[in-house]
């Protein structure tokens, strides 16, 4: 089947004009489209689902209207309009009425709901067309080629507020208790960048950015939440402008906290959607992650306006680059907005998550041929956003920043208002730098994978040679290479000297001029590529781990446990290798040694628990007594947000009962002031307190995620009720994520992170076994495939095979290679259980006994 619509009618521009009723969850619509036939044609074809069409006409001019028949395919979310003449080519308009429904799958025109401080319930109309879905809302050519021009009407009650992409134009009372909102008309753009937001909503007022008004959206009773969000809109706004050298295309900017929904937020040209956690905060009552991850999502929508709204993808199969430069620029905004948050070092953490998907047999290259829908949603996921915007960056530092962005303006200046591809940037970035960016890129962006730089010593100088990084594929060569923008540094005796080379072979040998104390390869940490030291090179950079930067030492800890996981190193070496960093400071560093403490802990049988809770204690102890419980004087933010972190780690995945004892006495204190702990430490405390916890604290618990007053107090006591260690307790948690106590949003994430837990696995894996056709009908799309990712905690011989068997037996396929992935990554847990049972069992014994 081809998915793709015939172009021998497209459209120009749309008049929509929607009634929604909130109270029957129904909306009736009616779209005049212009479109030009370019060929003589008997019938028109566009996309249509869920949706009811009752009349099809067709006009020009002054003529009398054509009727048509119409035909719904369902399967194909296709409507066919044949008409009993043939249709001259020129400018027609297509006149279709339609109804449809409000839906609850947080896709299309959709339905949410929440109640208010009186517990009364409230409905919201919202929309969430992309990638295929605003045919649910309208009948439309659904493809991001076919941009065209909007006007849209909404009619709604008098009370209820209604916003789409533009600006209101005007407004009408109708006299029957509804008035009609008509906006001004949008730029020419794809269809998935239409929003229409309908409800009991209020704005905060206007912050001006240039000429451009900007607004946060909530429900009533949270306007103050959007302070942080407001700023952090402002300054991205201005900052894109700069870079991008062009004024913003659309004519106000509102940011729309939504109840329910299903992604993190939507760049809807104007009219930005976002879930609650995304967007609204109170700033003195967040820890810092809460707060960059606002920072983050709002950057990055806001730089969509330009990348993606005004230039566009021709086809889903071009979504990374929309996705993977609004990830690059989100980071380089909020570096820009906050310094001091050190967003570049940060973001190796998801450096190295979208490295652990793509050392798998079955990852996929960053762009790949997308037919159908699903394997569309399938492209939303770690290699098109991180390790699309890894590449972006390693690039970017390669040409200079300059003129990286030189090279951006022109692509934007030549295609906006169109669509464009890959090879159209690469062509702008070639232009402005001079340099062939498809030789150097095309191995990053259409080939699978990445590769393993081995250094050795050769003389005096090295000897570097690559090839492709799998964890599965032991030590064999899969004959891959890639072109390596390559920065090392070697310390000798009058301080550094660095090397700059793109390794575009086999192997190179680089001079230097006198022994090397240590060296650090992929210096700066901007490349894509793992590192594995000769021995004696590992040794020396070992020693000298005070002397590198934030980043290097995150990707000296991150490699060394990739290599563990590909059986290229012994697991007990890594472990041996994280008693060098007890005094370390920096956040990220810290990040990617407990994740993989977290990982051993999943593939240790119950025994060795207290052996691996012993070494958590030895290895974060010093820092902990450091840091402290309470703020320092001159401390930064990322100190606070540190302290959080290891006091979390410490009291749960180390088990250390002092802290846990701490934990629950500060929470006390809590209770009865709230002002009385840091913000930072306040999530710890909560996580700790569900992990030592019983049945009172479960009760409080779950009575505080039900009247949180804030999104981020929701979500930390949410989490906090799969953080518990009794199974009883779990049990409930598990029933909340399909009883409606539980947002269809968040409940599939919940449902993942218990089989993340070595506590709730084994119970959330029966009651996924037991309950996923509920939870297919229930949960969006999107985030039913992520809950499959938790799998991965399954490790065990026995669960992998009872995993397989289950995805088979049920035909479950969750688009493109993700389900393969899922699985792979429970074959390289298992495998590293398998290989290193013994001498981690023998290294974890005797950490109990000291
Ligand atoms: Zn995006």
């Amino acid at each position: 089947m081809d998915y793709r619509l015939p172009a021998t009618v497209v459209p120009k521009r749309y008049d929509v004009r929607l009634e929604p009723d909130l109270a029957s969850a129904t909306f009736a619509g009616e779209a005049v489209i212009t479109v030009e036939v370019e060929t003589t044609v008997t019938e028109i074809v566009c996309n249509a689902a869920e949706l009811a069409i009752q009349s099809a006409a067709l006009t020009r001019d002054s003529t009398v209207p054509i009727h048509g028949s119409i035909t719904l395919d369902e399967a194909n979310e296709r409507a066919r309009f044949v008409f009993p003449a043939a249709i001259a080519p020129g400018e027609w308009k297509l006149t279709l009425r339609f109804t449809g429904t409000l839906n609850d799958r947080l896709h299309g025109f959709y339905r949410s709901t929440y109640k208010d401080a009186a517990g009364v319930s409230h409905t919201i109309a919202a929309t969430q067309f992309e990638a295929t879905d605003a045919r649910r809302g309208f009948p439309c050519w659904d493809e991001p080629a076919f941009k065209a021009v909007f006007g849209v009407t909404l009619v709604v009650p008098e009370h209820l507020a209604a916003v789409s992409n533009c600006a209101v134009a005007r407004e009408e009372a109708l006299g029957d208790g509804r008035r009609a909102v008509h906006f001004a008309d949008t730029i020419r753009m794809s269809t998935y960048l239409v929003a229409f937001v309908v409800g009991e909503l209020e704005a905060t007022d206007p912050v001006m950015v240039g000429s451009t008004p900007l607004r946060v959206w909530s429900v009533p009773g949270k306007k103050h939440l959007g302070r942080f969000a407001l700023a952090a809109g402002a300054f991205s706004l201005a900052f894109f402008e700069r870079y991008y050298g062009l004024p913003y295309p659309g004519d106000k900017v509102d940011l729309l906290a939504i109840p329910d929904f299903a992604a993190g937020a939507m760049e809807n040209l104007g009219a930005i959607t976002f879930r609650e956690n995304a967007l609204l905060v109170n700033e003195a009552a967040a820890a810092h992650a809460e707060l960059e991850r606002i920072a983050d999502v709002v950057a990055h929508e806001v730089a969509h306006m330009w990348f993606g709204d005004l230039v566009t993808m021709s086809w889903w199969n071009g979504i990374w680059l929309n996705e993977a430069f609004a990830t690059f620029m989100e980071l380089m905004a909020v570096d820009a907005w906050k310094s001091e948050w050190r967003r570049w070092t940060t973001f190796g953490v998801s450096r190295s998550a979208a490295m652990h998907v793509d050392a798998l047999e079955a990852t996929r290259p960053i762009e790949f041929e997308v037919g159908n829908p699903q394997d569309c949603r399938a492209m939303f996921d770690l290699l098109t956003y991180e390790k699309g915007a890894s590449v972006l960056r390693m690039l970017e530092q390669h040409l200079g920043p300059d003129v990286f962005r030189e090279g951006v303006r022109l692509y934007l200046e030549r295609h906006r208002y169109a669509n464009a591809e890959t090879t159209d940037l690469w062509k702008a970035l070639g232009d402005a730098s001079h340099q062939p960016i498809p030789a150097i890129m095309d191995g990053w962006i259409f080939k699978p994978g990445y590769p393993v730089v081995t250094v050795d010593l050769d003389g005096t100088g090295l000897k570097l040679s690559q090839r492709r990084f799998q964890y599965l594929a032991g030590d064999t060569d899969s004959g891959q290479r890639w072109r390596i923008p390559i920065v090392l540094r070697a310390a000798v005796k009058r301080g550094y000297v660095e090397r700059r080379l793109l390794l575009d072979g086999d192997e190179a040998t680089v001079a230097l001029p006198t022994k090397a104390d240590w060296i650090v390869v992929n210096s700066g940490g901007h490349g894509f590529y793992r590192v594995r030291y000769a021995p004696s090179l590992l040794k020396k950079l070992a020693g000298a781990v005070a002397k590198i930067a934030p980043i290097e030492r995150f990707n000296l800890l991150s490699d060394a446990f990739a290599l563990v996981q590909a059986g290229l190193m012994p697991a007990v070496d890594h472990l041996d290798l994280t008693a060098r960093f007890t005094a370390e400071t920096d956040r990220n560093v810290w990040t990617t040694l407990n994740t993989s403490l977290a990982y051993v802990n999943r593939l240790i049988g119950d025994e060795l628990r207290g052996g691996l809770a012993a070494l958590v204690r030895h290895r974060l102890g010093e820092k902990v007594s450091l840091l402290g419980w309470e703020v320092q004087e001159g401390e930064s933010e990322l100190d606070r947000q540190l302290r959080g972190d290891l006091l979390r780690t410490i009291g749960t995945l180390g088990d250390d009962a002092e802290i846990q004892a701490r934990a629950r006495e500060v929470y006390a204190r809590y209770r009865e002031d709230e002002g009385s702990v840091e913000a930072n430490v306040l999530p710890a405390v909560i996580a700790i307190v569900a992990a030592a916890g019983g049945e009172p604290e479960y009760t409080e618990f779950r009575e505080r995620f039900k009247s949180a007053r804030t999104p981020q107090e929701e979500q930390r006591y949410l989490y906090a009720l799969a953080g518990f260690r009794s199974p009883e307790l779990l049990s409930r948690t598990l029933e909340m994520t399909l009883n409606g106590e539980i947002r269809s949003q968040d409940a599939p994430y919940v449902i993942r992170s218990l089989l993340g837990s070595v506590y709730g696995r084994g119970l959330a894996w029966h009651f996924v076994k037991q309950n996923w056709q509920a939870m297919a009908r229930q949960y969006p799309e999107s985030a039913y495939t992520r809950m499959f990712e938790g799998i991965a905690g399954l490790v065990g011989a026995e669960w992998e095979r009872d995993a397989r068997a289950f995805f088979t037996d049920n035909k479950i396929d969750l688009g493109g290679r993700t389900l393969a992935q899922y699985l792979e990554q429970l074959r390289v847990a298992v495998a590293f259980q398998e290989r290193e049972a013994e001498p981690l069992a023998a290294y974890l014994s005797r950490q109990k006994s000291r």
